[in-house]
């Protein structure tokens, strides 16, 4: 009898031998040379007479020239806010619902042209930036303007009204998206808003206020100041905030804790994060690892919540790290402008020597490090997909927040051992639980002190589900009706 010879699967190493022709996004983008502050409805000079560049991660070239508000500007539009707070706070809901309605389409309108702008501005692949980014910056708008018209069941039997003028400062991992997480329940409630953008990332911001002057929403209802830490300092000190809102770092947001205690303002703090990444056994390993990959290569590692502490079950760690390893060759890092790419630039040169730094910590520190080979642009920010193995809890690039697409792999015998290794860390943002198994899910996830904790599934995001962190991750939710609820006063 013919013996059956045993046919082995050949490994498809895409990146290795599929050459991709670029495939160049060609939309405009649409950005002026230079934009003024956005105060009172209309585009103005700053008082300050200051400008700082823009420039893109992409290449390092200038995109653009942006005024720097100092504290007479950041009064300006505190000014313009209060003034138009009494109409607009008393407008009926559906009233401002339109508004609303208006600002999403018109965004979705120019969806394709600001998804070019937002990759040119902060670096990440265009691919995420059309897919995710701007569709989700619209559908809050879509959400939050349901909302308007509905604010009697948001709080049932009780009565719900706007706090008055809203401080706003956001970070530049997601631009676009975090100002519709801040704009869209603070205007949703009848508030008026101060949203001061990242310095590296201010121009989806300024191309929205264009889209407000367009929907004709009254002036000063949204005020746009940029510039750096100063005028965001100027924006959360500023008395005639009632609320202020922040996302960003953990040590500028134990700042503005410290700053506005005893003012009596309403705060909320989306701060930083170390998210595990947990996988048992039974998971089905090849969907498990793409949930990995997504964790933490999305949008270049800059994600709060990302899955930057990978927890893997000790009997299946050499096949989850070939798998990892094998998965990593076929990630394309490169233009972000390029349909083709996964990883794009990152987003500062300051952030790419925070990465680079805390990376050779790892390696000093005994870690070792995976690279795939590949071929990074010689101009601007780049940083390769890598894994560090052989870290314990102890090792900095296990405690620190990177920032990058960078991913610490630790193991674990037991789902107690899981839940202890995974709580260990000063955040509480973010989970994945990868089982076969729903009550082991249900029973590791009800034992995590994360504000979101993802079943077989990492970084799903949706306007109706409220999203916050616990211990120096912050409090305070956004999204959902809890998010709305933090824009509101309750009598
Ligand atoms: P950052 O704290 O340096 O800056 C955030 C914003 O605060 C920027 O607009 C900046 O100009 C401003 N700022 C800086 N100093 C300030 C001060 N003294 N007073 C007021 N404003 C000031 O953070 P970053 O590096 O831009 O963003 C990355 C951080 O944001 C990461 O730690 C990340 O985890 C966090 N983040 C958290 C969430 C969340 O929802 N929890 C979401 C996105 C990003």
């Amino acid at each position: 009898m013919a013996t059956k010879k045993k046919q082995v699967a050949r490994e498809l190493l895409f990146g290795d031998l599929w050459e991709f022709d670029p495939a160049p996004e060609t939309a405009p983008a649409g950005i002026a040379d230079r934009y003024g502050l956005f105060i009172g409805g209309e585009f103005v000079a700053p008082k300050s007479k200051k400008w700082f560049d823009s420039i893109s991660p992409r290449d390092d070239a200038k995109l653009s020239e942006i005024a720097l508000a100092g504290q007479a500007d950041v009064d300006a539009a505190y000014a313009a806010a209060a003034k138009a707070f009494p109409t607009w706070s008393k407008l009926p809901g559906a009233e401002r619902g339109k508004y609303l309605y208006r600002l999403a389409r018109l965004l979705q309108d120019r969806a394709r042209e600001f998804a070019v702008a937002e990759t040119f501005d902060g670096g990440k692949p265009i691919r995420e930036a059309r897919d995710f980014d701007v569709p989700m910056a619209a559908a809050h708008f879509f959400y939050h303007a349901g909302w308007a018209d509905k604010l009697e069941y948001a709080a049932p039997g009780r009565d719900l009204r706007a706090l008055g003028v809203v401080g706003q400062v956001i970070p530049w991992n997601f631009p676009l998206l975090m100002l519709a997480w801040k704009l869209a329940p603070a205007l949703a409630l009848g508030n008026t808003v101060v949203l001061k953008p990242a310095e590296t990332t201010s121009i989806t911001a300024l191309k929205f206020a264009e889209l407000i002057r367009d929907a004709g929403l009254p002036p000063g209802v949204v005020n746009i100041v940029t510039g750096a830490g100063e005028t965001g300092a100027a924006v959360v000190r500023h008395k005639t905030a009632a609320k202020i809102a922040f996302t960003g770092s953990t040590s500028v947001g134990k700042w503005i804790q410290r700053e506005l205690a005893g003012t009596g303002k309403r705060l909320t703090l989306e701060l930083g994060g170390k998210g595990a990444n947990i996988i048992f056994e039974d998971a089905a390993i090849d969907q498990a690892v793409e949930g990995i990959i997504n964790g933490i290569f999305f949008n270049q590692g800059h994600v709060c919540c990302a899955g930057s502490r990978l927890l893997v079950q000790e009997s299946i760690e050499a096949e989850v790290l070939r798998k990892l390893k094998l998965r990593m060759k076929s990630l394309r890092t490169g233009d972000p402008l390029d349909k083709n790419t996964d990883i794009g630039a990152i987003n500062s040169k300051q952030q790419w020597e925070r990465i680079t730094e805390l990376v050779d910590v790892g390696a000093s520190e005994g870690a070792e490090i995976h690279q795939p080979a590949c071929e990074l642009p010689k101009k601007g920010f780049y940083f390769p997909p890598t894994l560090l193995s052989g870290v314990t809890q102890s090792h900095r690039v296990v405690k620190e927040e990177i920032f990058g697409p960078v991913l610490s792999i630790l193991t674990f015998r037991t789902p107690d051992e899981a839940v202890e290794k995974a709580n260990n860390t000063a955040f509480g943002l973010s989970a994945g639980v990868w089982t076969d198994k729903g009550s082991k899910y249900l029973a590791v996830a009800s034992q995590l002190k994360a504000g979101v904790v993802w079943g077989n599934s990492f970084n799903k995001f949706d306007p109706t589900s409220p999203f916050g962190g616990f211990k120096e991750s912050g409090f305070g939710r956004e999204g959902g009706r809890q998010g709305l609820l933090e824009y509101g006063e309750l009598d």
